[in-house]
């Protein structure tokens, strides 16, 4: 392979500000600072969800307080393209995330359009759960022992990898391994973070509360990369196809699950049923076709369910 030589191309931190400043101006006047632009999934392409109008879970406590409420309250990202992505003018949630949030509460008796959607970054969600700010959480939350202390998951509804999203006119990175003594941009409290920070020392890390803050960062030179997961960074990417490309293979196995209060494993089970239930029946697939999938990437094959036991 031919590896040309990086000249590289350094914006004097005052133009790098200025540059920021003229990209948020931009994105405000989108509507929202520090997003890509927002293009959601059409909605005429999107699934209807048939809503089980006799399901009771009585002994889930999450479930019994929104089914008096009306609604279930829902943590989601509103910065991620194609997964969870909230339209600043109308304030509406869309992405295979927001779909499966959308299918599950339809699978527990309560209309898909009553959700209220609350917007939680990577580093809160734990505590979101823990106080009863949202009910379940579906957001690129990956599932791991750590976590698992913490709050329950049901799934995995789907498995992406960490990656690395780079300027198009990088040509030196290609794995985690060339990060050395480059800045590499990440959200707080993910799991692609701690990763770089456990296994990359030699990495410059750099931490927001978002990644497309990072990604603002990376097209004006402040930072040389951005890492998450694939399936997050496929949709900068598309959003900016002259001027971001993903770099290397993933680097981690990131299974995507529904967050719920560690200690409603009724509502867990139940989640985990509904999920198997919309795979069999097409809509899992639907709803990856309409989001997701716009991004180029076929449908996988959704990971199968782990149904671990109450502790
Ligand atoms: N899946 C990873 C995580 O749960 C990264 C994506 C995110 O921050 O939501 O930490």
């Amino acid at each position: 392979m031919i590896r040309t030589t990086r000249v590289p191309i350094r914006v004097p931190r005052a133009l790098g500000a200025a540059l920021c400043a003229a990209l948020a101006l931009l994105a405000a006047a989108c509507g929202k600072d520090g997003s890509p632009p927002t293009k959601g999934p059409a909605a005429d392409k999107l699934p209807h969800y048939r809503v089980d109008r006799n399901f009771t879970l009585p002994a889930s406590g999450t479930w019994t307080r929104a089914k008096k409420r009306g609604y279930f309250v829902v943590g989601a990202k509103e910065d991620q393209p194609y997964l969870g992505e909230k339209d600043p003018a109308t304030g509406t949630y869309s992405g295979f995330d927001i779909e499966i949030a959308k299918m599950m509460s339809a699978s527990l008796g309560l209309p898909p359009s009553t959700i209220h959607f609350r917007t939680i970054a990577s580093a809160n969600r734990e505590t979101a759960l823990q106080n009863g700010q949202i009910d379940y959480y579906v957001g690129t939350y990956t599932i791991n022992a750590n976590r698992k202390k913490l709050v329950g998951f049901a799934g995995p509804y789907f498995m992406a990898g960490q990656s690395l999203l780079v300027r198009k006119d990088e040509n030196d990175i290609h794995g985690p391994g060339d990060l050395e003594g480059r800045r590499v941009c990440s959200a707080a409290g993910s799991t692609p973070y701690q990763r770089i920070q456990a296994d990359y020392p030699k990495a410059v890390l750099v931490g927001y509360d978002t990644y497309s803050v990072c990604v603002d960062n990376l097209l004006t030179y402040q930072v040389d990369a951005v890492t998450t997961d694939d399936a997050i960074l496929i949709g900068y990417a598309a959003k900016a196809p002259g001027e971001l490309k993903l770099a290397g293979d993933p680097f981690s196995k990131e299974p995507y699950g529904i967050g719920v209060p560690r200690s409603d494993n009724a509502l867990r089970f139940a989640l985990n049923d509904a999920l198997e239930a919309r795979q069999r029946n097409g809509d899992w697939k639907k709803a990856y076709e309409a989001t997701l999938g716009l991004s180029g990437v076929p449908a996988p094959h959704p990971p199968a369910i782990d149904r671990y036991p109450a502790s």
